[in-house]
């Protein structure tokens, strides 16, 4: 399967050119393979998506955070009648998932009424979308520490696997963190959020993000092939991204950036 990072910028797009080198939309990553397309989660960056029309497409949300939604309604495929979006959460049932998703995107916040009215999404509890793909790929939804709940997705084809952790705060519930390093042991990709550095997490305990020096820590201490931080925050230029790469981080450990792609057998 091949991984694409649309979005991986915390809290807020940033166009800014300061920016530019690591992306500024917000979460969006693509799983594609063969036979099926895959979306966790739909940020800015869900707008640069191209949906295939000749296989089946699902769409995972972690949670409702504005970053995480607020792409929904700007990729233009949603407006075609040859394309639908099979769409779940592991956090929340059907009538949860609609519900979340009209706050946002129903008057007055939005001007049209996109959860009822357009006809692209395909809306499903989880387990109906975990039988619908059941041909083409597994996935198992974890709870993840974050204010309101969020779910993390381990998507396994074969032996090859990925595990998503987004939003996550690290350290903070010892269950959720142990059950997230199992699901970890063996994969081929860990995806870390990584919102802060140890020394600004300090005073932001139970804003719900882990740091960068986490994942090294998370990563000798797991047999992850690779693990990658993303959920930059919005705060963070290039270049101070650049020196974290260079000095802190590992061939296993790295910085997502957007329209990065990642083969994984
Ligand atoms: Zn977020
Ligand atoms: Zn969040």
């Amino acid at each position: 399967m091949e991984i694409k990072f649309h979005g991986v910028r915390g809290s807020i797009p940033i166009p800014s050119k300061k920016f530019l080198e690591y992306g500024g939309n917000t979460t969006c990553i693509e799983i594609n393979s063969e036979d099926f397309q895959l979306i966790i989660d739909a940020g800015s960056g869900f707008k640069n998506v191209q949906i295939r029309s000749e296989v089946p497409t699902f769409l995972l949300f972690s949670h409702f955070h504005h970053d995480h939604l607020q792409g929904l309604s700007f990729n233009s495929a949603l407006f075609s009648s040859r394309h639908q979006l099979h769409v779940a959460s592991g956090l929340v049932g059907l009538e949860g998932l609609k519900s979340a998703l009209s706050i946002a995107f129903t008057p007055p916040l939005f001007p049209l009424d996109l959860i009822n009215d357009n006809l692209a999404f395909n809306f499903m509890d989880f387990s109906t979308l975990q039988a619908a793909a059941i041909d083409f790929f597994s996935v198992e939804a974890f709870s993840l520490c974050h204010p309101g709940g969020a779910s993390g997705y381990k998507v396994s084809i074969g032996n090859s696997s990925v595990v998503c952790g987004l939003d996550h705060e690290y350290g903070l519930d010892d269950s959720l963190d142990a059950n997230f390093h199992r699901l970890s042991q063996g994969s081929d990709l860990v995806i870390w959020d990584g919102m802060f550095t140890d020394a600004e997490i300090e005073d932001k305990r139970g804003w719900g993000h882990s740091s960068i020096e986490q994942a090294v820590d998370f990563s000798s201490c797991s047999d992850a092939k690779l693990i990658f931080i993303t959920h930059h925050s919005p705060h963070r230029e290039d270049k101070e991204l650049d020196h974290i790469a260079n000095n802190l981080l590992s061939d296993r450990v790295k910085l997502a950036r957007e329209n990065e792609k990642l083969e994984i057998l």
